[in-house]
């Protein structure tokens, strides 16, 4: 079939490092003898070797060795092709009918595979190809439902999975810590005894036992690994506890229950702030810098609502400063509506609009930063890269997508008050009628956030010098 053809002046072989579990597990080198040896034996000139490092052709992931073999074969530096097997250079049947029309345009009808020839210049060696092609997509496919059913079957069998080792569990996720487990006992007893998550928290963090990445406690750190079902020795699949699991339960049942009724009468009751602080998030602590949080007063009635500096492991600040809400709020507000009147804000806002232009980019950063995260995180999944590579690279990334999206809410939220500029005193008069989030929205539109010094002690009203706002507009 083949003495009518020249000789092959240079082929390009292509190699590509594959972790299939159920297939010969073929190094690449393998892969490269094997394909040089072919090309010895038909009198083949190889041009260039062409390996890709990707773990299997399906994912989509751009395979840079494979793309500039198909540039090589378009500029007709290459006039020829061999690979170990069909399924290394595509996987998906599309791949190869690009590949197809790619040869017929340049005219390279060579293409040769160490476990099957395949003649690609008539139709039944095409035919075979599409065959492999589909089958190899296929093969992909029962792949990943292999995985999946992997997974499935270490849940039935109550074994362990992700990566993070658990609290009270050496790396092996099964062998108890014993010194960890000692804590999670200590901890449950007195959960079940009523103590709060901030007091255990503090508890931990006092005596010096971390998370196991190393960390402080948080409060939700704790609440998870307190009413994680693994410590009672129960394998939890997709949310659902489906049985016994494999390892050394730390807690009874009893205690498991116990906890779980403890977290559940606590947020039945819990003193949750309603929704009426309008400068939540806008104020900060004028000792440490801290932001206030909103805290009612339960021994007044109605309760008396204030923003404070809070100490201890969710919040970090000096808890040494309160503020009562109220006056702070009029304050700020009358604040605000007097600076919608001025001029210096209708001149920052005239000069934002002419920003616009500038949203369209930040929005375009925002998007392709995403895309590589995402892609980096896929190359993580299949292994391509180590968790270590896999971090070093995401850290630059999310601190630029962090202040993208800063600048993104900052050029955004001048929308909020459009039409409000120079209408200070129509605003006014329906403000009491305004929804508490659209009058959030006016606030922070013009107000960044605003700095709360300490008062004279016992001081029965407001002293308008504590407050310090950092205008926004
Ligand atoms: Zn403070």
């Amino acid at each position: 079939m083949t003495t009518t053809k020249p000789v092959v002046r240079s082929a390009a072989v292509y190699a590509r490092i594959s972790s299939d579990v159920s297939g010969e597990k073929l190094g690449v080198t393998r892969q490269l003898e094997d394909c040089q040896k072919l090309a010895a034996d038909r009198g083949w000139t190889v041009g260039e070797e062409y390996v890709d490092n990707d773990i299997s052709a399906y994912s989509g992931k751009p395979r840079p060795a494979y793309a500039r073999m198909i540039a090589d074969l378009q500029a007709g530096v290459r006039d020829g092709v061999i690979v170990y097997n069909l399924d290394r250079l595509h996987r998906r049947p599309i791949e190869l009918e690009d590949f197809v029309t790619l040869c017929e345009k340049v005219g390279v009808r060579d293409v040769a595979t160490v476990t099957a020839d395949i003649d690609l210049g008539n139709d039944d060696g095409l035919f075979m190809a599409r065959i492999f092609a589909a089958f190899a997509a296929k093969e992909s496919g029962r792949r990943s439902a292999r995985i999946r059913r992997k997974m499935e079957q270490n849940a039935q069998n109550g074994l362990p999975h992700g990566s993070a080792r658990p609290f009270g569990y050496e790396p092996d996720k099964v062998t108890v810590r014993e010194s960890e487990a000692a804590v999670i006992r200590e901890m449950v007893a007195r959960c079940i005894a009523g103590e709060s998550m901030r007091s255990l928290a503090n508890w931990l963090n006092d005596s010096g036992v971390t998370t196991v990445k190393g960390g402080p406690w948080r409060t939700t750190t704790l609440r998870q690994t307190l009413r994680s079902p693994r410590i009672a020795g129960l394998r939890e699949h997709r949310g659902q506890i489906i049985g016994a699991a494999a390892w050394e339960p730390i807690i009874t049942l009893v205690q498991r229950e116990q906890v779980l009724a403890r977290f559940a009468a606590r947020q039945a009751s819990g003193r949750r702030a309603p929704r009426s602080y309008l400068l939540s998030s806008m104020l900060r602590c004028g000792k440490c810098g801290n932001p206030l949080f909103s805290q009612a007063r339960y021994d007044n009635d109605p309760p008396t609502r204030r923003y404070v500096c809070q100490k201890g492991p969710d919040h970090g600040g000096c808890g040494r400063l309160t503020v009562v809400a109220e006056p702070v709020e009029q304050l700020l507000t009358e604040a605000v509506l007097v600076r919608l009147d001025s001029t210096a804000l209708a001149d920052t806002l005239s000069g934002r609009i002419q920003n616009d232009g500038h949203l369209a980019e930040l929005g375009k950063t925002l998007a392709s930063d995403q895309v590589l995260l995402d892609e980096l995180a896929g190359l993580y999944a299949d292994g391509s890269i180590s968790a270590r590579e896999w971090m070093a690279a995401r850290n630059p990334i999310e601190s630029r997508i962090r202040d993208t999206e800063r600048s993104l809410s900052h050029a955004t939220e001048t929308t909020a008050i459009d039409g409000l500029p120079g209408n200070g005193a129509a605003v006014r008069s329906q403000w009491d009628g305004l929804s508490i989030d659209r009058r959030q929205a006016i606030i922070k539109a013009v107000l960044d956030h605003a700095v709360i010094n300490p008062g004279q002690p016992g001081a029965r009203s407001l002293d308008i010098e504590r407050v310090r706002p950092q205008w926004r507009l």
